[in-house]
């Protein structure tokens, strides 16, 4: 027997669990399925220890889609990005610049969560939708478009008549290759180290990203672990080196981290396993095709740097949500899915361009390309239209770079 839904979601990531948050809560019929059921507990294997900053736009899809409410205790709020350049003869701080998000807004820049904790959040808000089926250990198999529907099997063999498929089903995206939609990518040979510290310095609700080579170090604030302040770091470097620093004994491994930290929260103390990222630019050559659009890393992934890749997906849904409710009669036709195309992929490809050259210009090991990166800082910050202008584009209002 087939069955019929609106809306079709391949991938249970950050991504597709909030976008069946957001059109199960627009009251659209929802199916959204994932192989791998989500890991929700910090301890258990395979749990993603890493966090992510929500940025001020990414706040009012996740309220519309009923998590907001049950997130925002476990949050901590993101005041001041700091950036430091530590780039000179020895790994200390030569040029601190802060961007407040004071100088644009009454409200912080963004709130950082654990990822393990928003997987558990939304499954829990998913079991409150009865117009939502969450399949878990089911996957996408194949789609075959049609005029009025796109008949998908799934790998248990179900068929399923949807009117839109949502791919979110990360880089190397089912959907994305059932559509033959190619995908430019950018390798760097860099990989990230992801984890949680703890610190005796209060991180006064600073994010700090420490620049030297091989790419950006960065704590995020957390909440309080065990009533001393804590942070996530994304620690990247050339691939070797973060499998050496990923096996190091933990007492060498935190000598090592604390200098690479230029000290700014004093000694570093280890309080997580250490997981390895690969780090890629990739972008589809489009966002949509008959009666299927890409989501999220299904579209585009950027290096971790001024926490963009979900907040652009976060986007992504924002626009996609409100075609889908103008058209409510048929979300999939080509109206949506030509104009979601339009209004991303421009959007979608200045933004990954924009972190490439940040990345490239946090990766320069010579001294000369050091100390140009750190000008270059200080006079962007220097002026205060042009710094506040980088932290809207930062946050999702104009594009950056
Ligand atoms: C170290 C690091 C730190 C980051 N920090 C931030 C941050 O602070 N802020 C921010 O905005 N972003 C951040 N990002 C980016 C963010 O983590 C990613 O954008 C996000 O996790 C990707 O989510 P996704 O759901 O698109 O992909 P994925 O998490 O890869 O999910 C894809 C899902 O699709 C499933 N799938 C695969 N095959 C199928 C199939 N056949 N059928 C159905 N499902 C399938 C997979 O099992 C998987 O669950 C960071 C990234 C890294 C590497």
């Amino acid at each position: 027997m087939r069955e019929t839904t609106d809306i079709l979601i391949s991938g249970g990531g950050v991504a597709g669990l909030t976008a069946a948050c957001a059109f199960g809560s627009a009251g659209f019929r929802v199916i959204c399925v994932d192989p791998a059921p989500p890991v929700t507990a910090a301890d258990d294997d395979g749990a993603d220890l890493r966090t992510t900053a929500f940025l001020q736009p990414s706040i009012p899809v996740l309220r519309a889609s009923g998590l907001w409410s049950r997130l925002e205790p476990h949050a901590a709020p993101l005041q001041v990005m700091r950036i430091i350049d530590a780039g000179g003869p020895e790994p200390e701080a030569r040029l601190t610049r802060d961007f407040d998000a004071a100088d644009i807004s009454d409200a912080p820049f963004g709130w950082n969560l654990p990822n393990w904790l928003l997987r558990r959040e939304m499954v829990a808000r998913l079991a409150e939708l009865p117009n939502v089926s969450f399949r878990p250990g089911v996957g996408f198999a194949r789609m075959l478009p049609r005029e009025a529907e796109a008949l998908v099997t799934l790998t248990d063999g179900t068929q399923v008549s949807a009117r839109l498929v949502v791919g979110a089903d990360g880089r190397t995206s089912p959907v994305r290759e059932a559509l033959g939609i190619a995908a430019q990518t950018i390798r760097y040979g860099q990989k990230a180290l992801a984890f949680a510290v703890a610190h005796d310095l209060p991180h006064q609700n600073v994010s700090t990203e420490v620049h030297r080579t091989g790419g950006p170090f960065t704590l995020v604030p957390l909440p309080d672990r065990d009533g001393r302040p804590a942070s996530a770091v994304v620690w990247m470097d050339r691939g070797p080196e973060i499998a050496r620093l990923a096996t190091l004994p933990v007492p060498a491994f935190e000598a090592e981290m604390t200098a690479r930290s230029a000290h700014v929260l004093g000694p570093l103390t280890l309080i997580s396993r250490r997981s390895v990222w690969p780090i890629i630019s990739q972008l589809a050559d489009r966002l949509s095709g008959p009666r299927a659009v890409l989501i999220a890393e299904a579209a585009h992934v950027v290096p971790p740097i001024g926490a963009q890749g979900l907040n652009m997906s976060l986007a992504d849904l924002a626009a996609l949500l409100a075609l889908a409710e103008s058209h409510r009669e048929d979300p999939g036709k080509a109206a949506v899915t030509d104009a979601y195309h339009r209004q991303r992929h421009l959007e979608v490809r200045a933004r990954v361009t924009g972190i490439d050259l940040l990345n490239r210009a946090s990766m320069v090991g010579a001294p000369a390309l050091r100390d140009l990166r750190a000008k270059a800082l200080e006079t962007l910050h220097s002026v205060r239209p042009v710094r506040q202008i980088l932290m809207r584009a930062g946050l999702g209002a104009g594009r950056p770079g």
